[in-house]
């Protein structure tokens, strides 16, 4: 049962092949057993587990139907949920239990989905290889001396693991395009503001985005058919329209323009991974897409660009947690000073606290110009790039990330050479537009995503690529030994 997928288990449960009380407690089961070697939860949530799976078979046998009702899932442990603990991976909100649901996990509980647990992930979503979480590494599946990926790679894990058949994540820089990459999974960044941010725990505003983390492009179109959508909750809500996702699958290539971006094909990119993003060039050209050479030429300046804005927006955004309201608090402060210093300096981790010093020197007056608004001007040329390409595409495809997953601690003595990881996914949450990843092959055993951008709320369209490409092709299909 841990090997089907959200639309095989839709149908299982519309058939009554099984139950979602069964189904849910299969999976607890392997989570129980499997999950120990992965480390991808933080915290299961066994009972309100059972609780909604029992509901939504009632909801099933009074007649309902929905693609997501008794479907289990996970949450990244950013998004809140009430009364669970939502630690963001972080000493600093260990012992804190969220008062109210995200609007994520409040509309995909409403659907009926059953909430397994909260997963692993880098601490505050800063990281590429979910090595900073204050609860210890996540293990690739793959090979579990690999990272699986970051922020979102406990969800990854769990999903490749088959522990789950889908969960949420979000991406700020490529947390949910890059872990997909890492781990052979479909991973889906929506267009900024399509999916609510609220009761997401906040890292960079204006880059943050939830999104799906499934095996197919089928699932990812399930899981954002449940997220999306206007919140007044959120002021960067965007009130358009939801489309139906899965009804956007199966539209045809034929003429579809794919642009390829050459600054994706430049030193530092792994030549085997070049090698299987030409073979599935290929493959979309027999399904009939047109391939266009394109040019994003400002691309080199994205990484320096995020790593002034991302971490400009975090030490705004964590000055909240100062030891008063919620979250960790140090024994015996002498003073209010003393409080929010040793509060802050033991609950954050070493890279939390290198993102609020570096974000706080960017955005310090006689710095601001020099480093904050310069950034702001590269990451408009960036947009700009991207607008002026899809004059003439339809979408960009490239490598997700330049080498397969490393070795776990192999990075840890030089945060830059992580950083440089994210040289392919970032450009898309500095411009806000939709990305997605999916299984594109293997290099010594560890897999390769290929990834699509696409015009604003051009979700469908990314959707209905990947799936066309996965009924033609079977990288998606492999899972790890193991598991
Ligand atoms: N790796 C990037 C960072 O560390 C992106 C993380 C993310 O998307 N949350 O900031």
């Amino acid at each position: 049962m841990h090997q089907l997928t959200l639309a095989e288990i839709a149908r299982g449960l519309a058939d009554k092949k099984f139950s979602s009380e069964e189904l849910t407690k299969t999976l607890l089961a392997r989570i129980a057993q499997l999950d120990p070697q992965l480390n991808s939860f933080i915290t299961l949530t066994e009972d309100l587990a059972l609780e909604q799976a029992k509901a939504a078979d009632a909801r099933r046998a009074n007649g309902e139907t929905g693609a997501l009702l008794g479907a289990p899932i996970g949450h990244k442990d950013l998004f809140c949920t009430l009364g669970v603990r939502t630690s963001c991976g972080s000493k600093m909100l260990d012992n804190f239990k969220a008062p109210y649901d995200a609007t994520v996990v409040a509309k995909l509980a409403a659907a009926g989905a059953v909430t397994l647990g909260k997963t692993n992930m880098d601490e505050f979503a800063m990281g590429s290889a979910n090595e900073s979480s204050y609860y210890g590494a996540v293990k690739n599946p793959w090979n579990l001396e690999h990272v699986p990926g970051g922020s979102s790679g406990g969800s990854a894990a769990a999903v490749a693991a088959r522990l789950l058949p889908a969960a949420t994540g979000t991406d700020t820089g490529g947390s949910i395009r890059q872990p997909a990459a890492l781990t052979n999974l479909t991973g889906l960044k929506p267009t900024y503001g399509r999916v609510s941010r609220w009761g997401m725990i906040a890292y960079a505003s204006s880059l943050d985005q939830g999104g799906p983390l499934a095996r197919t492009a089928e699932d990812c179109a399930i899981l954002l058919q449940g997220m999306a959508g206007f919140d007044p909750q959120d002021s960067t809500s965007i009130d358009e329209p939801v489309p139906d996702y899965s009804a956007s699958l199966n539209g045809s290539l034929q003429g579809l323009r794919i642009g390829v971006p050459k600054e994706y094909f430049s030193e530092g990119l792994d030549p085997r991974i070049a090698q299987l993003i030409h073979t599935s060039i290929q493959e979309l050209e027999k399904l009939g897409a047109v391939i266009k050479h394109i040019s994003l030429p400002n691309m080199q300046h994205a990484i320096p660009a995020y790593y002034v804005i991302a971490p400009a927006e975090a030490s705004s955004n964590l000055s909240r947690f100062d030891g008063v309201r919620f979250g960790h608090r140090c024994e015996d402060p002498k003073d209010l000073t003393d409080l929010y210093k040793r509060s802050r300096a033991e609950g954050f981790g070493p890279e939390v606290q290198r993102r609020i010093l570096v974000g706080a020197y960017a955005l310090s007056a006689g710095y601001y110009d020099a480093y904050y608004l310069q950034a702001q001007k590269i990451r408009r040329l960036i947009k700009n790039d991207f607008m002026t390409a899809f004059n003439e595409v339809d979408i960009i495809l490239g490598p997700t990330t330049p080498n397969p997953a490393w070795k776990i601690g192999a990075k840890n003595s030089d945060p830059v050479s992580a950083y440089l990881e994210d040289v392919y996914t970032i450009t898309a949450n500095l411009a806000g537009l939709p990305g997605l990843s999916m299984p594109a092959g293997f290099v010594d055993g560890l897999p390769v995503g290929v990834q699509l951008l696409a015009p604003y709320f051009q979700e469908g369209r990314l959707l209905n690529v990947a799936h066309q490409y996965q009924l033609n092709t079977d990288w998606h299909l492999r899972s790890p030994a193991g598991f």
